[in-house]
């Protein structure tokens, strides 16, 4: 029997079937049935989420860690149920579902913590006998709008800070993870939540979504998604005056260098370029590689594309699970095509796989002879597509690297300090690499970029702060 998943507003579960979830590794295979909340449901959620906030914002910090480290608590302990649903309904492999599950877990935990950490700051006027204090306090009600490729790990990251600080929120998923979204909000509402302090609004972007950027009672958005969607919450949040924060796409170089490690550099170049499909704005899908070792990368980087193991996601064998959907598969291939006219030469892969049920496999595509002007070095695929560039020098690499409309991340295969540290001072990008991948991050550090990648303060870590908190100033004088 298919379950059927209701959306949460003020505290209820409520809503008809509206969408199907179906399994990209076989589409014969539904995920469940999932309400879809039209315009009125996104303004009764936020109608809720506006009520609940002056309780939640002044109720005490161990009511917040409560909740916070219960809800961590349990996504530990059912890692392995979450994380073989988030396979089934993205298509990322099972080490990686269970990976992403165990990182929403620790993240719920490290905010927990910062609940019992928040501190302000008091400080004499410069008028003798008047006291200044800086405390932070919550935002109110904030919108959290989140992409399918980290389906709990992306929620996670926002919905843990935008309630330790105090916040309360409408979430609304993106249309094709919905099982992840709501198994998170099922935790965090049965771990003690008052009502109307998180609200779940599955559904359409245009609707629900639109319906959330158009409510002049939405005080903030946090943004994941693409450039394009991005804009439209930037212009709409700057009409209401609003506070937003986008984090958006990629298009990361990894530069490697003639004094690389061969093994190191094949291991951060297919693990950055393929791993999750190469479905992660992290991605490196630029390799900027120098004329002494091209050859040998190359030939070593096919040899590994060769044997990874592409499959049903819920395999454990599979080490590259099926692209997201029929829509995304098309972008690949399309670009795949376009890579082709444009001159580039495909060494390895590209085409469509057949496995034993129906579903959207592509095998890793490795474009050579790829220029940093053609169309697959400057627009993201968001797919297992990656080019290699040859340069001259590590000064070139540079160059080519920087020049992109965006700036995520970036990451440099080097053994020589002059070029890591060089490469780590002069990179455009929020977060740099030296002989790692571009994807892969700590969960306790600020996430994000520069450029057309993000906009606003930094996710995660103690940095979300800024986003999640608004300063008050307060002069006292006390006679
Ligand atoms: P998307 O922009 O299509 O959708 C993102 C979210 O916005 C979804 O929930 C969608 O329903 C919603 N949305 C769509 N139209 C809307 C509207 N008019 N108003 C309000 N909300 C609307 O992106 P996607 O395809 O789900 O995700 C892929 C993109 O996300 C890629 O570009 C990727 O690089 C980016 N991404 C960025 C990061 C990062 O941290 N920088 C992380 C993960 C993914």
């Amino acid at each position: 029997m298919t379950v059927l998943r209701k959306n949460l507003i003020d505290g209820e579960w409520l809503g008809e079937a509206g969408s199907r979830n179906i399994n990209p590794s076989n589409t014969n295979d539904i995920v469940g049935e999932y309400a879809s909340a039209g315009p009125e449901q996104a303004k009764q959620a936020i109608a809720a989420a506006k009520a609940a906030f002056p309780a939640w914002s002044r109720s005490g910090p161990l009511a917040r860690h409560a909740v916070l480290k219960k809800t961590s608590d349990e996504i530990m302990a059912r890692k392995d149920e979450i994380g073989r649903s988030l396979a089934r309904e993205e298509g990322k492999t099972l080490a990686e579902g269970v990976g992403e599950t165990i990182r929403a877990a620790q993240i719920f935990d490290f905010f927990a913590g910062e609940t019992l950490r928040l501190s302000g700051e008091m400080v004499p006027s410069v008028r003798p006998g008047v006291g200044v204090e800086m405390t932070r306090e919550g935002v109110g009600v904030v919108g959290i709008i989140t992409p399918w490729n980290f389906p709990i790990a992306i929620p996670a990251w926002k919905i843990a800070p935008a309630l330790a600080y105090g916040n309360t929120i409408v979430f609304k998923p993106a249309e094709l993870v919905p099982e992840s979204a709501w198994t998170i909000v099922d935790i965090l509402h049965r771990a003690g939540l008052p009502k109307g302090v998180l609200n779940l609004v599955m559904g359409k972007g245009s609707v629900v979504g639109q319906a959330m950027l158009d409510n002049p009672d939405v005080n903030a958005i946090s943004f994941t998604g693409s450039v394009g969607t991005g804009k439209r919450v930037a212009a709409a949040s700057v009409e209401h005056m609003r506070k937003f924060q986008l984090e958006m796409g990629g298009k990361n170089p990894l530069v490697v260098l003639d004094d690389a490690d061969l093994a190191v550099a094949v291991d951060c170049a297919v693990n950055g370029a393929y791993f999750s499909t190469g479905q992660r704005c992290t991605a490196s899908s630029r390799l900027i590689v120098t004329d002494g070792i091209h050859d040998r990368f190359v030939e070593a980087i096919k040899e590994r594309l060769d044997k990874l193991v592409i499959g049903d996601a819920l395999d454990a064998k599979t080490q590259i699970g099926p692209v997201v959907d029929q829509n995304q598969l098309k972008q690949d291939e399309d670009y795949i095509a376009i890579g082709r006219q444009e001159g580039a030469e495909l060494a390895f892969g590209g085409d469509r796989l057949e496995r034993g049920a129906p579903g959207f496999y592509l095998q890793p595509a490795l474009f050579v002879g790829s220029t940093n002007a053609m169309r697959i070095s400057r627009e993201e695929i968001f797919g297992p597509v990656a080019n290699v560039i040859r340069v001259k020098d590590y000064d070139e690499a540079l160059a080519v690297a920087n020049d992109t409309p965006f700036g995520l991340t970036s990451g440099i295969c080097t053994t020589s300090l002059k070029h890591a540290t060089h490469f780590k001072r002069n990179s455009e990008a929020g977060m740099v690499m030296v002989n790692l991948p571009t994807a892969g991050v700590d969960f306790h550090v600020p996430f994000g970029g520069r450029k057309g990648s993000s906009y606003g303060p930094r996710e995660q870590g103690r940095y979300a702060m800024e986003f999640y908190t608004t300063v008050k100033t307060a002069y006292t004088f006390a006679g």
